[in-house]
């Protein structure tokens, strides 16, 4: 059985060998953060993308989907201010010739004391019996000690931050006396600005005149896209544009599996709303966005908001809903209020103008925008992790299943022949015929049949239809649930609307 430690990579090479997820171009010994889905990873991945796209767009009549190009005029990111302001501030140590964000070093000290706070709190939450949190953490001498260097540091890291000020990071990591995980030393470098876009050349000529982008998000082809919308929509504020869609980062640190890649995909919205509605708005997709996430089922105390101190230039409001990934808690998604930054930008930069004309109020304004924005791949390993489970059975065997929320299950449902002999494996072929209009199923007669159950629990199939002897005789089969192992006889006639009740992703969408 797995520790907290060897967990995460206990589900890397389960992604692997059960085929999830595959290092890119392997035969090659990989390519670093890029990772290739298999036929179980693209299913998967599909099904979170339909759970996505359907809320956004079948359960919001005001909100429409896109699918722009990667490839955008390179104008957009001078505009969009990822030529001058896309970067992450790097540094690297010396000894271990690591290279690190040196942003998520200090926010790493944060996190420390954030923690011995936390330690202190459920201490004394012990020892009173009413215990007031409030109270306490402003009253604690150790912990407004904390919580006052908590608030220093951050300040100082916003500054440095705001004022592209490296000197003044590199300050900040030596008076905080950060050392290197790896070789435990001080031996840094300076502290460095790097842009996370990827450029290339369009066309044949190699001058700088042709050099494009690869989208760093997939944002912006919202925007230049927003009025073509608008008006052959007839859309009226407020309203959404939804997308989904590849995206590329040039990250410094990609070292934890699919959760920062080079190439990745995002699930973004942009919910266009009149100027000084904005706050409401955001309010209102906050919640939204934690109940699509609770709805899942993987554990509500899983989520946690996160509100930005530091806030992006282009944004008044912000915040991320975290999953509790092996790792920690970790952003999953961004909710921001970008006012009118990007059409506004756009707007100067193109010559054209980027606004709506208002028939309530007669005027025209550029509107202010509301981002809800999740990375798929984050969504895929928040559910991969959740879901797998080293189990101890009553017999003292041991497996391995993958509690996947069955709407998002690679296959819904194995057909199982008890024996290749017998008419069993005709009469599973008519049932299986039945059901794959409407059902991903899974077809396997090899090995016994305890063995295809446990390959199912580890490719996380929630249903295994059993077709046996009494089948021929009173047509019946039956239907094994993968969380409980427990079996139950039904009529072949009842299957399909029993398992579509469970499997569907309309009913997911349902409960939101
Ligand atoms: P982080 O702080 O983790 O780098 P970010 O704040 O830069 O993320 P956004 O620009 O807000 O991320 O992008 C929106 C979402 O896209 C993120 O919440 C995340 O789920 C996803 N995302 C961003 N960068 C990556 C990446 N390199 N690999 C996988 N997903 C990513």
């Amino acid at each position: 059985m797995a520790n907290e430690d060897n967990l995460f990579k206990n589900v890397i090479a389960h992604a692997k060998e059960y085929g999830f997820i595959f290092p890119s171009s392997e035969i090659y010994d990989g390519l670093s953060a890029v990772y290739d889905y298999g036929q179980n990873g693209a299913e998967l991945k599909n099904n979170i993308k339909e759970y996505w796209w359907k809320f956004m767009t079948l359960l919001h009549d005001n909100i429409v989907g896109i699918d722009a190009a990667i490839f955008m005029h390179p104008t957009t990111w001078k505009a969009s201010g990822h030529v001058d302001a896309f970067n992450d501030p790097m540094i690297d140590n010396r000894d271990s010739k690591k290279r690190y964000r040196a942003d998520q070093l200090i926010e790493g000290v944060i996190e420390k004391l954030e923690e011995k706070i936390e330690k202190e709190v459920e201490k004394a939450a012990k020892r009173f019996e009413n215990f007031d949190r409030a109270m306490f953490v402003t009253t604690n001498a150790r912990v407004v000690e904390y919580q006052k260097k908590i608030d220093e540091i951050n300040a100082r890291l916003k500054d440095a931050m705001g004022n592209g000020d490296m000197a003044a990071m590199k300050q900040l990591i030596d008076d905080l006396e950060i050392t290197d995980p790896i070789s435990g030393t001080r031996n840094w470098t300076d502290v460095r600005q790097f842009n996370l876009m990827f450029s290339t050349e369009i066309g044949s000529l190699a001058d700088d005149a042709n050099k494009i982008y690869l989208r760093p998000e997939t944002a912006q082809g919202i925007f230049v896209n927003f009025l073509n919308v608008q008006k052959t929509g007839r859309m009226k504020i407020p309203f959404g544009i939804a997308q989904i869609g590849k995206a590329f980062r040039n990250e410094i640190v990609a070292r934890q599996f699919i959760f920062r890649m080079r190439e990745f995909e995002q699930m973004e919205m942009q919910f266009f709303v009149k100027p000084g509605e904005e706050m409401k708005w955001y309010e209102y997709w906050k919640a939204k966005r934690m109940k699509w996430h609770q709805t899942l089922g993987l554990g509500s105390d899983n989520y946690r908001y996160h509100d930005h101190l530091n806030l992006a230039h282009y944004a008044n409001a912000a915040c991320d809903i975290q999953f509790n990934f092996p790792m920690g808690f970790r952003e999953l998604e961004g909710i921001h209020s970008r006012t009118d930054f990007d059409l506004k930008a756009h707007e100067k930069y193109s010559g054209k103008k980027l606004q709506y004309f208002d028939t309530e109020d007669n005027q025209s304004y550029i509107p202010y925008v509301v981002e809800t924005s999740v990375g798929l791949d984050r969504m895929f390993l928040s559910v991969l992790s959740k879901s797998y489970v080293e189990e101890k059975l009553e017999d003292g065997s041991e497996r391995v299943v993958l509690r996947i929320p069955a709407p998002l299950a690679p296959h819904k449902v194995a057909i199982l022949p008890l024996t290749k002999k017998d008419g069993l494996p005709e009469k599973a072929e008519a049932i299986m015929n039945d059901l794959k209009y409407d059902l991903r199923c899974f077809y396997e007669e090899k090995d016994a049949i305890g063995k295809r159950y446990r390959r199912q629990d580890a490719i996380g199939t929630p249903y295994c239809v059993t077709v046996d002897h009494q089948t021929l005789e009173d047509d019946t089969v039956t239907i094994r649930d993968r969380d409980s192992m427990k079996q139950e006889r039904v009529k072949i006639a009842d299957v399909k609307a029993k398992l579509i009740d469970a499997c569907s992703i309309n009913n997911l969408l349902r409960k939101i």
